[in-house]
């Protein structure tokens, strides 16, 4: 049997950026994931985005995070030949109801300390002809990069630096082994002094195995994607968002221009039958089961807003026609024909027990453990000042 001080359990953007700090101090650490291969789940499956921290509300940990990471991570995908581009986004506002909040967003991004400015509709159709709206936000700090390949680039820096990884090896569970940890997989046995459990979409399962007290449980939305044809790339040059709803989780339908020049609009938000369910035909009763059966979920969609957002995702993923009208609000001209399906990704939101989205990374501690049960979106771009946060926490604990 082989052992660590420290096993990180998942090879996302936040197990793997935990491992790097940790390896850089000289700490035997290991990362321990399911997949032949790296960020397969969330940190593969997302817009790539930088989000500067316009959106965040100040003097919370996510925006300190996003602020940070944001600027941290331009400066490491720069040093190590990770694709970045820092293209900037326009959020844009279609009447003045949403102009309004445009302010409110501009108040948060000043607070935060992340540039940002209200700029007009002429503005906005120079940086963007295809755009439609009355006023937009201006975030130039905002950027694309290639996700699988930061989390590549991390790993090989903590690979470098005598961290371990263990492809394809699930782990079933942990038990305590006198002051550390015994933890099972399906290849055989580890041995640890502390364990980080970044599982991701499994973070809340397998800390309930490991004995930790959370009562909350990751409830699992899919959010899918549409490309723009290679002959309509055109008609978004940078990042289109609509105005966000302050009162929901999810950013909207959106246009993302990525590193390989491919532009990406959506993702929706619906329901995933499963937490690796990345199509609306695959199943996996055991976890239906699991959401179906948790008081949180109900009381979650309980409310008439959220039933109402829940019926309008469910449309925008079985019928083009409808997620082609949520992107046409943005960009008028853009036609069906315009739009190919594309990947999809799962998203791996945290609820309470008494149905409130939690919104804000959360990390609980149990006995020679972290437990990462909330390493929400944007979660990429803050992994790299998290995972600092959860080398520190492991690190002062071990
Ligand atoms: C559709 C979508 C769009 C997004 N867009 C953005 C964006 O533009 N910008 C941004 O900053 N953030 C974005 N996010 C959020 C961001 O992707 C996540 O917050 C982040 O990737 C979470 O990383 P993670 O390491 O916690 O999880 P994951 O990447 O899911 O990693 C967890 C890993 O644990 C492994 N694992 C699970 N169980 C086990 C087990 N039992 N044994 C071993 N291994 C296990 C999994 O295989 C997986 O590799 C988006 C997310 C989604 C889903």
């Amino acid at each position: 049997m082989t052992g660590h001080e420290v096993v990180v359990v998942g090879g996302g953007c936040v197990g793997v950026s935990t491992a790097r700090h940790l390896a850089r101090r000289g700490v035997d650490v290991a990362v321990v994931e399911k997949e032949y291969a790296l960020a397969q789940h969330q940190s593969g499956r997302n817009s790539g985005v930088l989000h500067p921290g316009f959106n965040y509300e100040p003097g919370t940990l996510k925006a300190r995070f996003a602020v940070e990471g944001t600027r941290r991570m331009k400066t490491y995908c720069a040093e190590r030949g990770v694709p970045v581009d820092e293209c900037g986004v326009l959020v844009v506002a279609q009447n003045d109801d949403e102009t309004d909040r445009l302010y409110d967003l501009k108040e948060q991004a000043d607070e935060n300390g992340a540039e940002a400015r209200i700029v007009d509709g002429d503005f906005l159709k120079e940086r963007e002809p295809h755009a439609e709206g009355v006023a937009a936000l201006h975030a130039p700090g905002a950027a694309s990069v290639d996700s699988r390949k930061y989390v590549h680039a991390l790993a090989g820096d903590a690979e470098a630096d005598g961290a371990g990884f263990y492809m394809g090896h699930e782990v079933s569970d942990a038990t305590r082994d006198g002051d550390g940890w015994r933890v099972r997989t399906d290849k055989g046995e580890l041995d640890a002094e502390y364990v980080v459990n970044a599982a991701g979409l499994y973070a809340d399962t397998l800390a309930r195995k490991m004995g930790a007290p959370t009562k909350h449980r990751v409830v699992p939305f899919r959010g899918e994607y549409y490309e723009l044809e290679p002959d309509a790339t055109d008609l978004c040059r940078t990042m289109i968002y609509p105005t966000p709803d302050p009162e929901l989780p999810f950013l909207g339908v959106h246009y993302t221009r990525r590193t390989d020049g491919k532009v990406i609009v959506g993702p929706n938000a619906v329901l995933a039958f499963g937490r690796e369910a990345y199509t609306n035909r695959s199943v996996s009763f055991r976890e239906l089961f699991g959401t179906l059966s948790y008081t949180g979920f109900w009381r979650l969609i309980s409310s008439r807003k959220m039933l109402g957002v829940a019926w309008d995702e469910l449309n925008k993923s079985y019928r083009k026609s409808r997620f082609v009208k949520a992107a046409q609000r943005l960009v008028p001209e853009a036609t069906a024909d315009d739009f190919a399906r594309s990947y999809a990704g799962v998203r791996a939101q945290l609820v309470s027990p008494d149905g409130e989205l939690v919104k804000q990374p959360l990390v609980e501690h149990a006995e020679a453990s972290t437990h990462v049960l909330n390493a929400v979106s944007p979660g990429l771009t803050c992994s790299l000042p998290f995972g600092e946060h959860l080398a520190n926490e492991a690190e002062e604990r071990l």
